[in-house]
């Protein structure tokens, strides 16, 4: 009757809860009282390293659950070699015995199998000598049997679990990235989502840039020990194998080890790298680093390349918007900007000289009897001649300058953090150039004439400020051509002076 009790009652555990924890400990709580026992654990064989490690446990004397058991070693250690039940009638006369609590005088190991592997071990110990006899130790084998089902059940269930989360993560990054064409934007999202959905410790996004793979986007717990925008060789480890073989690596900790450069995060102990493959290019690396070793299996590695392949077709959705942006803004003949992008940056840096106090300029440059050029050297000719003055203007001001070609020879410029005096120093710099430059197959000087305004002595809005680059340049036009004006200062600021 009693023994019937003792494996109803460890069936209903087993079945009462999906939360292995719980299910280990009732079934730990059960042995300890119907059969007396001082220690009871259940310890589960690591498959990497063939090492028993103690999952659940009753008794065990402090510091001695973290302790690791080889295959073999110890009475436990012995049973899961063996794959049967051994007993230490009196532990002090075996030698395989390995002390985890000081009471201990007989030990029961018995092997937790899962078909016909082992999975772990029920571990029973009594501070009785020959505590356990041939009817209990059968009993307690059928019992283990219970112990093997419940972690059998809540690993099916938790990979279940897991499926569930990745297909709903799956989803859920699908739609949400789609919508985002921004390109800055959709990294950071697909970052968090995917750190979320797949519970690892951090989460980032490598992303080509010629010969170099950038970290563009990055989110999670652990210390960065790159900053973003950090670049690296793609010939380096660990990009080099990713990008050639085009596919997935996994990384254990002694791998991060080895290479100090490649860890990415002072806390990592597992990496997980994935290529960011759209139609046959790849245009990244999606890495998910772990603080705990070994923390990527198998089972996640597809849901995750599911993933990444989501998030590759994002991201060339967002460089092909950008591109096309771009093209919008850009003029076909010379490869700068156009019209309707001075338009658009003349609002934005009058509203930021308006903001601060480092001013702006417009400069507008009209190159000098164009016409007569055309009509002695041809179109074609003056075609090539636009480029290259456009390419001159490129080059000679700074990143933060905009040139674009406002329509036919001429050119609209806008100078940042200038005032007057040094936009028109830099109206007159990019006017000696031109005419010290010797255009191929033109066997003459070629000359531009510039008007300048700055903000705000020549005017505080785009049509004042435009208006006063336009009257310049027809004054310097007026005035001989091949030469620098400022424009007229505003009527308000005249009228204090
Ligand atoms: P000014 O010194 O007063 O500026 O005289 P200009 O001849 O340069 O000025 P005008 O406005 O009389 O003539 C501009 C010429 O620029 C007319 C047009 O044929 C030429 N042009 C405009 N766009 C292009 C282009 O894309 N390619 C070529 N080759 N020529 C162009
Ligand atoms: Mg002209
Ligand atoms: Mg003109």
């Amino acid at each position: 009757m009693n023994k019937i009790a003792v494996l109803y009652d460890a069936g209903q555990a087993v079945l009462s809860t999906f939360d292995l924890d719980e299910v280990l400990q009732r079934i730990l709580a059960i042995a300890r009282d119907y059969f007396h026992l001082r220690n009871v654990a259940i310890v589960l064989l690591d498959k990497e390293s063939q090492e028993l490690y103690v999952r659940s446990q009753i008794g065990w004397d402090q510091g001695q659950d973290k302790a690791r058991l080889a295959l073999g070693q110890g009475i436990t250690g012995a049973a899961a070699l063996k794959k049967q039940p051994v007993y230490a009638p009196d532990v002090t006369q075996d030698a395989r015995y390995f002390c985890s609590a000081k009471s201990t005088r007989s030990e029961l190991a018995i092997p937790l199998m899962v078909q016909d592997e082992v999975v772990g071990v029920l571990d029973c110990q009594s501070d009785r000598v020959d505590h356990f006899d041939s009817e209990t130790i059968d009993l307690l084998t059928l019992f283990s049997t219970q112990a093997s089902m419940a972690l059998q059940n809540a690993r099916l269930y938790s990979l279940e679990q897991q499926r569930a989360r990745q297909l709903q993560a799956i989803n859920a990054i699908a739609q949400q990235t789609t919508a985002v064409l921004d390109l800055e934007e959709l990294l950071r999202r697909v970052c968090q989502l995917i750190q979320e959905a797949f519970r690892v410790s951090h989460v980032s996004l490598f992303l080509r840039e010629d010969h170099d793979l950038v970290l563009r986007a990055h989110h999670g717990t652990l210390t960065p020990r790159i900053p973003q925008g950090g670049r690296f060789a793609a010939t380096q480890k660990p990009w080099s194998s990713i990008l050639a073989d085009s596919c997935t690596s996994m990384e254990l900790e002694r791998d991060l080890n080895d290479a100090p450069g490649t860890k990415f995060f002072a806390e990592s102990a597992s990496r997980m790298c994935i290529p960011l493959i759209s139609f046959g290019q790849t245009l990244g690396v999606l890495a998910l680093d772990s603080a705990k070793t070994d923390a990527f299996r198998d089972g996640d590695q597809q849901s995750l390349e599911s993933v990444a392949d989501i998030c590759a077709t994002a991201i060339q959705n967002a460089h092909y918007v950008d591109r096309v942006k771009q093209l919008a803004y850009l003029d076909g003949l010379t490869g700068i900007f156009n019209r309707r992008f001075f338009e658009l940056r003349i609002m934005e840096e009058i509203e930021r000289a308006r903001r601060g106090c480092l001013g702006m300029a417009v400069i507008m440059a009209d190159i000098d009897q164009f016409k007569r050029l055309n009509d002695e050297f041809g179109h074609v000719l003056g075609d090539e001649v636009l480029r290259q003055v456009s390419s001159l203007f490129h080059q000679q001001l700074r990143k933060i300058d905009v040139v674009c070609r406002y329509g036919g020879e001429e050119f609209g410029i806008l100078v940042t953090q200038v005032n007057a005096e040094q936009a028109l120093g830099v109206a007159d710099k990019l006017r000696k150039m031109v005419e010290e430059w010797p255009f191929p197959g033109v066997p003459r000087t070629v000359t531009i004439s510039a008007g300048a305004a700055a903000f705000p002595e020549h005017g505080t809005t785009r049509d004042e400020l435009v208006r006063a680059a336009d009257s310049a340049l027809y004054a310097a036009k007026q005035a001989g051509r091949n030469r620098v004006c400022l424009g007229p200062l505003a009527r308000r600021q005249a009228a204090s002076s």
